[in-house]
């Protein structure tokens, strides 16, 4: 059985309009041991006979059989199988990698099929050795004469240990001296393996010839035996799959071993990140606008950057909790008894009108136009920049005088003065913070503290909420008044019935989401229009606005409201990551609701129709970025189109060198990447001021980083599919044709 039969084997080519024939009809046996010469004028076949041998090419007709094993129904991955057990290839145009060493070409075919780096270094050294080239084991193939070229491709067909070498004109580009020597050194390695050359100059290979076949017109025309070969079994070594280490060190190897095209790669891949990066921030952006427009009916202080506590366990803080609280990471401040952030309050002056919730003057120490306040008259006013009133009119808003009125028209304080004018754009257009003294937060804080309560009051018996339509009662905390008295409007007389109202027993109940407190007084005194100034003095002409109130000392009314804090307020310095301080809030035990979680946006679906146009205009410049990129890299990878046809020679398959495509680009992307980070680093830090960039990340999380790596990574990964898809799909020889 010989190694290798064809019968009556044909291969044509098709072209467009015509088929022609490569050679027809061909029978032959070839055994092991032999040196086979295949002569022939140009054009007669030879080449074409040798590629179908070395499974480069298919035939139409007839069948080969390897080993006695038929051929004809072979796919490529079978081709690709045949070639990296049985053949060892070398070309007339030598094949190298010519960005590789010499050692690094050898190398190359070992690592393909599946050898540990460390046991096929004596082997690599022994092979150059034998070919005469150890003094060039470390020079770039790119560097070497045709002559020592033409030895790499031999040592590298060696080195394999397969049972067949073809060479097709080995000697074709080399002078005569090198043809020589290259021709002994084939006939010496020929010893136990079958050995057949392209040749077209007979006497170069005269001497070592077992046998000779002469081609002309796709036919044999000659087969001469020359001199007598032991014939001898082979058994083809089997090889492994490259190892995924050696997949990564060759990867990294392309990656870098050609420095123009390196540099290419990376500055594409490094402008495609940075417009990654900008489009998307224009999603970030609006996100981050959207979050900064809205409202929240119940709460009144909408700052984004407030989160509002209080504890699972429902107990008041401690000093101790509150000062564990201002040392967390990200916090900018803690305000403790938070309630009165949530009152708003009427401002009124004689030209303009100002309505919105307070805040404490503590909390600001610089104002914008104006001044700081220096007494309990004075207080700061705080609106967006682009309000009308506050940045146009803000001589006149500083001349006027206001009193203070809390939604129910009670009269907070009067007098009052803006010294001082906040521009904040966290606020809202048309709104506005109130900053005021401490005093004024305390009296507002008294007036609307019920607000937050359900009240029950019991008269003789009955029970009246504080909602109940028949009654709605105010109590207000007065000085002079003794525990267990109070002070109340005539209006209460119809509702003690026949009893007079000075002596009757009055239960108040009060409960809120936090605590809930009894308290009973008896009414010493019951005022009406004309003896109200007198015992409230308060002016005659605000009667209307007392009625049915209920004056209670001060002690009592600090017992019902004016408790420990069990709500607080946490402001983050940083917006971005308030979703990390809220974990770690719920972490310490507190329950935690974000502002921002909690508004609502103004225009919900205009923002909505907003956010989705960016996303779709977003998704839009990925898929245009994605063909710009794979146009340019296309180009920019069509130098390693041989090296990929190369390797698939050498017996890589298919899968294999498109991993190692991948490979490449996702080292280049990776770097892209990389450098795009340090510049984001640099410029974070002020290192460098890069305006760009630093405007780009403004709106960044951790998260949005991921984002967009597997973004890219995606993209890179599109890319090297889709142009391994262009390329494997013509075999390996094609795309050598084509390239060479
Ligand atoms: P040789 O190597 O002996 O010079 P080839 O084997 O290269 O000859 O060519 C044999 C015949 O096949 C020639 O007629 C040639 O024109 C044709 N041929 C070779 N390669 C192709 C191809 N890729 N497409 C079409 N025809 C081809
Ligand atoms: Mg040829």
């Amino acid at each position: 059985m010989s190694l290798i039969s064809l019968k009556k084997v044909s291969k044509f080519y098709y072209n467009k309009n015509s088929i022609s024939s490569g050679f027809s009809k061909i029978n032959m046996n070839l055994d092991t041991s032999e040196f086979v010469v295949i002569t022939g004028e140009s054009g007669s076949g030879k080449s074409t006979l040798l590629n179908v041998i070395s499974g480069l090419d298919s035939y139409e007709e007839g069948e080969m059989y390897i080993n006695g094993k038929e051929t004809s129904h072979y796919s490529e991955v079978d081709y690709e199988q045949y070639r990296r057990k049985y053949i060892g290839n070398i070309f007339q145009n030598f094949n190298l990698v010519n960005s590789y060493t010499v050692y690094q070409n050898i190398e190359l075919v070992l690592l393909l099929n599946g050898y540990k780096r460390k046991e096929i270094r004596k082997k690599i050294l022994n092979v150059i050795d034998m070919v005469g080239l150890t003094k060039y084991k470390n020079t770039k193939a790119s560097k070497l004469s045709g002559g020592q070229k033409q030895r790499v491709a031999i040592a590298r067909a060696l080195v394999k240990e397969t049972p067949i070498i073809v060479a097709d004109e080995p000697t074709g580009n080399l002078d005569v001296k090198s043809a020589k020597s290259v021709m002994k050194l084939l006939s010496e390695i020929a010893k136990n393996k079958l050995v057949v050359i392209v040749t077209h100059n007979y006497e170069q290979v005269e001497e070592y010839a077992t046998r000779k076949i002469t081609m002309s017109d796709g036919k044999i025309i000659e087969d001469k035996k020359i001199k007598d070969s032991e014939i001898k079994e082979s058994t083809p070594i089997e090889y492994k799959n490259i190892t995924f280490f050696n997949k990564v060190l060759l990867g990294l190897r392309n990656t870098f071993n050609i420095k123009t095209k390196f540099i290419l790669l990376l500055l594409v891949y490094f402008f495609l990140t940075v417009l990654v990066f900008s489009s998307y921030s224009s999603i970030r952006k609006i996100d981050h606008d959207n979050s900064f427009s809205g409202y929240n009916a119940y709460f009144k202080n909408n700052s984004v950057d407030r989160i509002i506590i209080n504890k699972k366990d429902k107990t008041p803080f401690t000093i101790e909790e509150f000062n564990k609280l201002k040392n967390l990471k990200n916090i900018e401040r803690v305000v403790e008894n938070d309630l009165f952030l949530d009152i708003s309050v009427n401002m009124s002056g004689e030209n303009y009108d100002f309505y919105g919730p307070l805040d404490n003057i503590n909390n600001i120490n610089k104002v914008s136009i104006g001044r700081m306040p220096s007494n309990d008259k004075e207080i700061v006013v705080a609106g967006n920049p682009d309000d009308y009133i506050l940045s146009n009119l803000h001589e006149a808003v500083l001349k006027d005088t206001y009193k203070i009125y809390d939604n129910d028209n009670y009269s907070i304080n009067d007098n009052i003065k803006i010294v001082g004018i906040v521009y904040d754009k966290k606020i809202n257009e048309y709104d506005y913070t109130l900053y005021v003294p401490n005093s004024t937060i305390l009296s507002a804080e008294k007036l609307n503290n019920i607000n937050r309560s359900n009240s029950e009051l019991t008269i003789n018996g009955k029970v009246y909420t504080d909602n109940s339509p028949s009654l709605q009662y105010k109590i207000i905390p007065k000085d002079g008044i003794n525990n267990g008295e109070a002070i109340i409007s005539d209006t209460f007389s119809s509702y003690c019935y026949k009893e007079k109202c000075e002596g009757t027993n009055f239960h108040l109940h009060i409960k809120n989401s936090y605590y809930e407190e009894n308290i009973d007084f008896i009414p010493q005194i019951v005022f009406n229009q004309n003896t109200f100034n007198k015992y409230t003095g308060f002016p005659k002409d605000s009667y209307y606005d007392y009625t049915n109130a209920i004056f209670i000392s001060n002690d009592t009314y600090n017992k019902l409201f004016l408790r420990d804090s069990y709500q607080a307020s946490i402001f983050v310095k940083d917006v971005k990551n308030i979703s990390d301080t809220k974990k770690e809030l719920d972490k310490l035990g507190y329950n935690s609701h974000s502002m921002k979680d909690m508004i609502v946006n103004v225009d919900e679906s205009i923002m909505g129709i907003l956010r989705l146009f960016r996303v779709v205009s977003f998704v839009i410049s990925i898929i245009v970025l994605f063909f710009i990129s794979y146009f340019i890299i296309r180009i920019i990878l069509k130098s390693r189109n041989i090296y990929y046809s190369i390797i698939r020679i050498l017996g890589s398959t298919r899968v294999i060198a498109k991993n190692l495509l991948m490979l490449e680009l996702f080292n280049d992307i990776n770097i892209a990447y990389l450098v795009f980070l340090s510049l984001v680093f640099i410029s974070k830090n002020d290192v460098v001021k890069i305006k760009y960039i630093k405007s780009l990340i403004e709106y960044f999380k951790f998260s949005d980083y991921i984002f967009v790596y597997v973004v890219l990574i995606s993209m890179s990964l599109l890319i090297s599919c889709r142009y391994s898809r262009k390329l494997f799909t013509k075999s390996a020889l094609e795309t050598y044709r084509e390239e060479s």
